[in-house]
């Protein structure tokens, strides 16, 4: 690991280490929510149980998601909203800027180019859109256009929600970053100017951008490469695991990508006991594959593995398209 990386990882574990006591049950209440069945005692108008999971540091693995009872096969063992999400520039026209959900025939609320599904979804991105709006985008699209690269649209997203006030600049410090090297961080360097630049161009007053430094786009892109998940949506019909993903890997169905707190803290295996899936918007879900017993790990399809397994060929693309 690059002295940088290792000093990007040194931050987040002893961050995480004074957040999240090994022993601490922690309950997402603001990012998760979950339909497990309310314990006995409680009184139907009590809240909903705390999902079945608690997160706790591992000896080898960093930190992991553990289950807290046994957990029934197909049972939703919670939900989670994204941090920041960004539909793909193919489904720029297809789905809501906001929440990702496929637009069948027009019938929400549209933003010089860009569609919303709802008027909850033109509600919440309105903050950030009006910051965006202000900007020419052209070149920065482009750039992602032509390099192939996904991951610099969330980071312009999150820019956008800093400056409005929607988040703070350190939001998602918490996740573990990848480690760069030299050439990735010059690599990035360009997406870093493009961005700053359309800032500069649209006289956003500078207090509002100081937190927009290259350490901190290179530190908010070394989190999303390895924690940013891919938008593939079910559409309502909930099948196996292979078949849903061969399908969207083939199709090049991505609709958008996206990034969350608490799924990003489960760790990955080619053997999981655990799934996450998308019906109709970035909200996820995340699912027993089968019968998880008490103080069991629960582990999630290793991403490199299936884009192996299923499409060798994406393989190289998948790897450099961030
Ligand atoms: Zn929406």
């Amino acid at each position: 690991m690059s002295p940088v990386g290792l000093s990007c990882y040194s931050r987040w574990l002893s961050r995480f280490k004074t957040i999240y006591s090994q022993s601490t049950v922690v309950s997402f209440s603001s990012t998760a929510t979950t339909t497990a069945p309310p314990n006995e005692n409680e009184t139907p108008l009590s809240r909903p149980a705390p999902p079945p999971i608690r997160v706790a540091l591992t000896e080898s693995a960093g930190r992991g998601v553990f289950a807290t009872r046994r957990i029934g096969a197909g049972d939703t063992i919670h939900s989670a909203k994204p941090l920041v999400s960004h539909p793909s520039l193919a489904a720029i026209n297809t789905v809501c800027y906001f929440c990702l959900k496929k637009i069948q025939t027009f019938s929400g609320s549209q933003r010089q180019g860009v569609s919303l599904c709802c008027e909850k979804c033109k509600e919440s991105s309105k903050v950030f859109y009006d910051v965006e709006k202000r900007a020419d985008w052209l070149d920065f699209d482009d750039y992602c256009r032509t390099e192939g690269m996904k991951y610099p649209l969330l980071v312009k997203r999150l820019a956008c929600m800093v400056i409005s006030g929607a988040a703070q600049a350190n939001i998602v410090d918490i996740l573990q970053p990848a480690s760069l090297t030299q050439e990735m961080i010059l690599k990035m360097e360009e997406g870093f100017c493009l961005l700053q630049c359309a800032f500069s161009k649209a006289n956003i007053r500078k207090e509002h951008t100081s937190f927009l430094t290259k350490q901190w786009y290179t530190a908010v892109l070394a989190r999303i490469r390895i924690n940013a998940f891919r938008i593939d949506l079910a559409g309502g019909v909930y099948e196996d695991l292979l078949s849903l993903a061969a399908a969207s890997v083939e199709a090049e169905s991505a609709v958008g990508n996206a990034i969350y707190m608490l799924p990003s803290f489960y760790n990955h295996d080619c053997d999981p006991n655990t799934h996450i899936i998308w019906i109709e918007n970035a909200d996820a879900k995340l699912k027993a594959l089968h019968d998880i017993e008490e103080g069991s790990s629960l582990l999630l399809l290793e991403e490199l593995w299936l884009t192996l397994l299923l499409a060798p060929q994406n393989h190289t693309k998948g790897i450099l398209n961030s």
